[in-house]
């Protein structure tokens, strides 16, 4: 069984043709609310690439939280631990322009409010093979989260973003490190991203570092760094293709798939998801995946 502990957010998305400056007001083109949050996403891929899944986390007592509560429910993700608390739950809102370029301001709301797991909550870690976690809740949370999977003997992945230091007693608790290269780049400070992979490697027992379109650096038993291709194709949206290849990821190594085969397996799921539109919607299940594998 795999357990996120992350973020849920609604994203709040406006299409227009130019952004507005401060002060200015513009007419959109379209509106959509969408389902997201990094932890959301992460446990929908997961559940669709085949395992089971936990959410912990939390949701206003709004709209938007009891949508949210569904859309994950639906996906296969088992709620039960997933907190409701007083007011919001938490947003992005999104303004994409007509070239395809997009700004976002993200309001925690409920995911703000976490705090360390409860003790329900260390429980469905601790029965867990896999801890999925993200920044996208406070840094204390996650750490303590990360902290009691360790002790539990628990595997736990982490997903540096939205980038920020990582206190060490984080960082030591992890043993799946999965980054785009901006964010290898960014929390080691090294100059590319191959040095990242080195240095992070120091601590980690296994990172790997996403590439887009080029696919993921894996680091191998050795110590020598193994590209794994992406497939060439069409992407038309590459939204949530990391949080696919982490769930996908999750799946994999619950399944205990060697690690080249996983991040195969990973990044044959986020190959797929870039073809179609939509964050959550755009996830492969799992009939998807091993018939892009054959
Ligand atoms: P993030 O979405 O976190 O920024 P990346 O952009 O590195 O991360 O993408 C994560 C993974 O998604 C990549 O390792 C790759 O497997 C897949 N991916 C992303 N963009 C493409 C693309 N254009 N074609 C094929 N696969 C892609």
């Amino acid at each position: 069984m795999i357990s996120v502990f992350g973020s849920v957010n609604m994203d709040l998305v406006a299409y227009v043709d130019a952004a507005p400056a401060l002060g200015e007001t513009v007419t959109g083109r379209a509106f959509s609310t969408v389902p997201g949050g990094k932890g959301a996403n992460q446990a929908i891929a997961a559940a669709r690439a085949g395992a089971r899944v936990a959410f912990l986390g939390a949701v206003g007592d709004d709209d938007f939280g009891t949508e949210m509560r569904g859309t994950l429910a639906e996906a296969g993700v088992d709620v039960t631990n997933l907190r409701t608390v007083p007011g919001p739950s938490g947003i992005a809102q999104i303004v994409v322009d007509g070239g395809g370029g997009n700004s976002i301001i993200v309001v925690p709301g409920a995911n703000g409010a976490v705090t360390a797991p409860t003790e329900a909550e260390i429980e469905v870690i601790s029965r867990s093979d896999v801890l999925l976690l993200q920044l996208e809740l406070p840094i204390e949370a996650v750490t303590a989260a990360a902290r009691a999977a360790r002790a539990a003997g628990t595997t736990v992945v982490l997903t540096p973003a939205p980038v920020q230091p990582l206190p060490a007693e984080l960082l030591e608790a992890v043993d799946i490190l999965v980054a785009n290269e901006h964010e290898a780049v960014a929390i080691t400070g090294q100059a590319d991203h191959e040095r990242a992979l080195k240095e992070l490697r120091g601590t980690v027992g296994w990172v790997i570092v996403t590439l887009g379109a080029r696919g993921a650096l894996t680091s191998s038993d050795d110590g020598a760094a193994v590209w794994v291709e992406a497939p060439r194709v069409n992407a038309v949206d590459t939204t949530a293709a990391g949080d696919t290849f982490v769930g996908a990821l999750a799946v994999a190594h619950v399944e205990k798939q060697p690690a080249d085969q996983a991040v195969r397996f990973a990044t044959a799921a986020a190959g797929l998801s870039v073809q179609r539109a939509g964050a959550s919607s755009s996830m492969p299940t799992r009939a998807e995946i091993d018939r892009s594998l054959s």
